[in-house]
């Protein structure tokens, strides 16, 4: 799950990580509140979404008076905002951060992140901060550090030091405020279960102080539950729709934008059958799957959500019936395909547990539904069927 950066800069806060003074606003009188109640001769207006590289985007703006931070609220406020982390529709901005404008001196990239491979938490570092860390990633390599910290030790004064080497941290004074941002960002990262924690840029002001000018957090799903005050930090509206809709029945489903809908029942099967709509030429629409123990709701659920948009064009059923039994899936299918009054073909491979029951009621319910031995055929037919539609 992801937070916005005016939610972020609050934790930051709370676990001593300095953040520049603010408020949020809703509406741009509320931004030119914000600022009269903010110290400063300039203050910054952000645009709030679950998406990065705003500021070339248009969506960071400096301004020098509150009408003109309440201009610039105005212009951000209600609109998409498009950046090369969104998709082409972009993310609603339905809040703006407003915050003091820093003295900029340098600017540093500073991450905690889980490494699988290390079975460590790691904390990735660069002198290079500001721009685009996957393009120093790419092209300077050498510019960012990886510090790994044993979850078992926990963060050490040896860790902070490689760190401030890297950014070029020569004053005791830097090395023990980057101290305390590490420890914080440490600490944060354990006490929410977090995934991934970026502040980007993390800066150095013109008189010598570490601050978060920007805050990024990731929570791994699966623990947000056992914090409400980070479920409740939550903004639907920054998530595809139908994505946040299927999470509410259990399924999981991800958005593609080709035209063949599937619903295939385990991820690696969903996999492979997505690249099989590909080698035979077509686009999947979606990854779905509808989990191992599904039902006849499920199954109808699924049908709505991959007909939701009207893209589809044809639908390829590809399930194995190994816990659930391929004749409550055939249900399933008729039920949905009756009641939508499902105009577009229906390619249906099924095996498993009762798999001639299932393509029986398929086939005898008069409904045209088009049935598969195996993958390979089916994805041939669904593909061949989307073109014709
Ligand atoms: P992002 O583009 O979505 O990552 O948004 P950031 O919060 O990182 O802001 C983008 C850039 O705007 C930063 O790298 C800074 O260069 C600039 N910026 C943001 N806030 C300030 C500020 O208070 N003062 C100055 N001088 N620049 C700022
Ligand atoms: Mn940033």
């Amino acid at each position: 799950m992801n937070i916005h950066e005016y939610q972020a800069k609050q934790l930051f806060s709370n676990f001593s990580i300095p953040v520049p003074q603010g408020g949020v606003a809703t509406t741009p009188e509320q931004a030119e509140h914000v600022v009269q109640n903010l110290p400063g001769a300039a203050w910054v207006v952000k645009a709030q979404i679950h998406a990065g590289a705003r500021g070339k985007a248009g969506g960071v703006k400096v301004a020098r008076t509150p009408q003109e931070a309440s201009a610039y609220a105005q212009d951000m406020l209600g609109k998409q905002l498009v950046t090369h982390q969104t998709d082409a529709a972009g993310l609603p901005v339905n809040s703006v951060w407003v915050e003091e404008a820093s003295a900029i001196k340098s600017e540093f990239y500073l991450s905690l992140l889980v490494d699988r491979d290390s079975e460590q938490l790691i904390f990735i570092a660069s002198a290079a901060g500001g721009m685009d860390i996957e393009a120093v990633a790419a092209e300077t390599p050498e510019k960012i550090v990886h510090v790994k910290v044993h979850p078992a030790a926990g963060l050490q004064p040896y860790h902070c030091r490689q760190v401030a080497a890297a950014l070029g941290l020569s004053q005791k004074e830097q090395q023990s405020q980057l101290q305390t941002i590490m420890s914080g960002v440490y600490n944060l990262f354990l006490a929410k279960d977090c995934s991934q924690i970026e502040i980007n840029p993390l800066i150095e002001t013109a008189d010598g102080k570490l601050v978060a000018l920007d805050a990024k957090i990731n929570f791994d799903d699966n623990a947000v539950p056992l914090h409400p005050e980070i479920a409740a930090m939550r903004d639907a509206s920054q998530e595809d729709a139908k994505e946040a809709e299927a999470k509410q029945f259990d399924l999981n489903y991800i958005t593609l934008g080709g035209n063949i809908g599937c619903m295939v029942n385990g991820a690696g099967l969903a996999m492979a059958t997505m690249d099989m709509v590909k080698l035979k030429g077509g686009a999947p629409a979606n990854f779905l799957d509808v989990g191992g123990g599904t039902n006849k709701e499920k199954v109808k659920e699924a049908f709505k959500l991959i007909l939701s948009d009207g893209t589809v064009k044809a639908v390829l059923v590809n399930i194995f019936g190994g816990i659930v039994k391929c004749d409550v899936i055939a249900a399933g299918i008729l039920a949905a395909v009756q009641e939508m009054h499902l105009s577009i073909p229906v390619v249906v491979r099924l095996e498993g547990t009762n798999v001639e029951l299932g393509l029986s009621m398929l086939s005898d319910s008069g409904l045209g539904l088009h049935t598969a031995e195996d993958l390979n055929s089916a994805a041939e037919q669904a593909v061949k069927l989307a073109e014709a539609v």
